[in-house]
């Protein structure tokens, strides 16, 4: 396994929106399990493949608690069939937008479609973290970083603290 670098806002692929996946072969789950290792590494729960710089429709996500064995989840396709018109809010953070926080608003629970890692068709009902955090990612598929939720003020704040924190890192 690879640990691939992460892409930073404002790098414009973030906006890119994803296409779907043809083929479940072995070259997508060396991807998968690449992108996974670079997911515990940062440590985040949760990235999408254009947030390597891959822009097909591919996630992987490890909502397990700390001490807990850890749980990865890949999603292949993922398609929304459903939306609760409850909402929730969760202060979110990004490995796209590091060390930056805000506060959003989502569905509370949502019904998903997707591929697993071998290419079965799965669906599932998401409730709590689960939900926010497929929403957050399946938003990367098209192009949508949390801050694009935000005031343009915030957004362009949020932006110029995470190139500050990145040419520091260089
Ligand atoms: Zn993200």
């Amino acid at each position: 396994m690879a640990i691939l670098s992460i892409l930073t806002v404002p790098d414009p692929l973030l906006k890119k929106i994803s296409t779907a996946v043809k083929t479940v072969d072995d070259d997508l789950r060396i991807l998968m399990d690449d992108m996974l290792e670079t997911m515990y590494a940062a440590p985040g729960i949760g990235l999408a493949a254009i947030q390597v710089g891959r822009p097909i429709r591919v996630l992987v996500m490890d909502l397990s608690e700390d001490e807990a064995p850890p749980d990865p989840q890949f999603y292949i396709n993922p398609e929304i069939a459903w939306v609760s018109e409850e909402l929730a809010t969760y202060n979110e953070g990004c490995l796209s937008v590091p060390e930056q926080y805000a506060d959003i608003d989502r569905p509370a629970e949502c019904k998903l479609n997707y591929l697993d890692y071998h290419g079965t068709r799965q669906n599932i009902h998401a409730t709590g973290l689960f939900s926010t955090c497929i929403q957050h990612e399946l938003d990367h598929l098209n192009g949508i970083v949390f801050i694009d939720y935000l005031s343009a003020l915030k957004r362009s704040m949020y932006v110029r603290k995470v190139k500050k924190l990145v040419k520091e890192e260089d």
